[in-house]
Parts: C-alpha cells; sequence; structure tokens
C-alpha cells in the first residue's frame, strides 16, 4: 500500500496511538490531514510497553468509538492490527534507547520504552509516512522516538504539538475515564503545580529542588492520598536533570491519584 502512494507521489502522514481516542489524538490527527495527502491513523494497544503488574488489560478500548472520531478527523486509513500480527511467535528483536530512557517514566517503569521504541519502529517501517505526529503531553516518549528516527536513519520527519487541555487544564488522556468524580476534581491540580513553577522560576527561582520540593508540597497537600512517582526537572532536550534551572527547562512529573497514573509536564525557558 505504502509503494503503492509512494508511486504516485502522495504524501503520507501518520499518527500512531493506543486508540480511546479524545480531543488530544484528534488535534494530531486534524494536523496530519492539513498537511498531508493521506492521512494514516494506528490503534494498537502494545503489550510489550506495559510491565506485568500495569494496566494492558484494563486498558480502556472501544473501536466503534475511534473509528467516529477518526472519521470525522477524515483519516484515510486505520491500521488496526492484532497482537499476533505485530509479534508472531519467534518475534526477536527490540530497539532500545539508552541513556534518556533511565529517568523520569523510565524509572519506573523499566522496559517501557524499550516496548515503545519496538513498537513504532516497526510501525514506521509498515506504514513508510514521510511525517509522523507525536503530542508533547507524552514528552519522554516523543525525545526517545525523535532520537531513535535519527539514530536509526528513519527516513522520516517527526512533529511534536502541544498537549490539549481539558477546560481546567487536566491533560487529556485514556486514562482519564478511570477517574472517580472525586479525583476528577482534584486531578487537575497537577497542572496547577507546573503552573506553579513557572511563576517561580519567572519570579527568580533558580534552584531545581527547592522548586520540585515546593511543588511536591503542593501536590500532597490538595490531592488525597497521592503516590508521586516523580517531579524533575531536566533539560528540555536531553532530559538530563539539572541543579541550576537554565535554559529550555522540562519540568515533569507524573502521580498516582487513586489507582490511576497521571503524567504531565510544560516547557519553561530560563533566561
Ligand atoms: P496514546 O494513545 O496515549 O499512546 O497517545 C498517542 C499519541 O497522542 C501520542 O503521541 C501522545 O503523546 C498523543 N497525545 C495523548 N494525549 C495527548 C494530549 N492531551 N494532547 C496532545 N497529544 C496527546
Amino acid at each position: 500500500m505504502a509503494v503503492k502512494l509512494k508511486a504516485q507521489k502522495k504524501r503520507i502522514g501518520f499518527v500512531p496511538t493506543m486508540g480511546f481516542l479524545h480531543e488530544g489524538h484528534a488535534s494530531l490527527l486534524k494536523k496530519c490531514k492539513k498537511d498531508n495527502d493521506v492521512s494514516v491513523l494506528s490503534i494498537f494497544v502494545n503489550p510489550t510497553q506495559f510491565g506485568p503488574n500495569e494496566d494492558f488489560r484494563r486498558y480502556p478500548r472501544n473501536f466503534k468509538r475511534d473509528k467516529l472520531l477518526a472519521q470525522k478527523q477524515n483519516v484515510d486509513i486505520i491500521f488496526y492490527p492484532s497482537a499476533d500480527e505485530m509479534y508472531p511467535e519467534g518475534f526477536l528483536t527490540s530497539v532500545d534507547v539508552s541513556r534518556m530512557t533511565e529517568g523520569l517514566c523510565g524509572k519506573f517503569r523499566p522496559g517501557h520504552f524499550k516496548g515503545v521504541a519496538t513498537v513504532v519502529a516497526k510501525l514506521l517501517n509498515i506504514v513508510q509516512p514521510d511525517i509522523f505526529y507525536l503530542g508533547q503531553k507524552d514528552a519522554q516518549q516523543a525525545i526517545v522516538l525523535t532520537q531513535m528516527v535519527s539514530d536509526l536513519n528513519i527516513p522520516v520527519k517527526v512533529k511534536i504539538l502541544p498537549t490539549i487541555r481539558e477546560t481546567d487544564g487536566l491533560a487529556m488522556s485514556s486514562r482519564n475515564a478511570y477517574l472517580s468524580p472525586e479525583n476528577r476534581v482534584q486531578a487537575p491540580k497537577l497542572y496547577q503545580s507546573l503552573l506553579l513553577a513557572r511563576k517561580l522560576i519567572q519570579k527568580g527561582e533558580r534552584n531545581s529542588r527547592a522548586l520540585i520540593s515546593t511543588l511536591r508540597t503542593f501536590i500532597l497537600k490538595s490531592i488525597t492520598n497521592p503516590k508521586i512517582d516523580y517531579v524533575e526537572c531536566v533539560d528540555a532536550k536531553t532530559l538530563a536533570p539539572l541543579t541550576k534551572l537554565n535554559g529550555n527547562v522540562l519540568i515533569a512529573l507524573a502521580v498516582w491519584i487513586w489507582k490511576i497514573r497521571l503524567i504531565d509536564n510544560i516547557v519553561v525557558r530560563v533566561k
């Protein structure tokens, strides 16, 4: 299919997802359709990026609903493979981007980014897009995949688009569907903590540890029994941890609210 489209000089855009689509995915699909002749969406809940005690089985799925949202965004092709198609018996190869997968989510989800990089490398080989679209919501994933594409000379451009939020600031996520009403009321506090970080930096805060400590205190007092995996300030390009805040700083967090793990981030330019 890709060969035929390429022979016709069609420009192929691609949005890889795990489905249960929302407005965050829609923003990627809209841009993909606008920039390309053919827009391809993949829906695949990739088992290899979930740890043994993670929510692979519980991850929300609804293909019928996804199809409607895709139609609304004029998606041309939906690629919806089964796990057996993607990982037939005897599958042996994986893609492992080192160092930048060790911190942030990588520290708490061993093997996660290996699963992500492997499946996206496979999807890029299958779809053969000219450009593929990722969300800033998953900042570490976007940076890791950008590195992979560069390191492995995969002939594709990467475009990273801004995080789409609910009106109260909560970053849209398929997992939000599982928040109880009480959790849902508290969840926007995560984004508020990031906005607080931006404000403190604007007021002159340059000490990473002090800033992180303030954010942790804010989260602990505004959410019922949160479990903070991490709140970190890292270089927005390399993901290297920062002691002194300088340049483009990625402030990223992962927090469990009840049994739901939410992530969010912002980038602050520090002069
Ligand atoms: P997922 O289905 O969660 O694997 O996400 C598929 C793609 O959509 C990834 O590139 C995500 O970063 C992106 N995405 C998810 N949520 C959002 C959001 N709220 N805003 C923008 N992009 C998003």
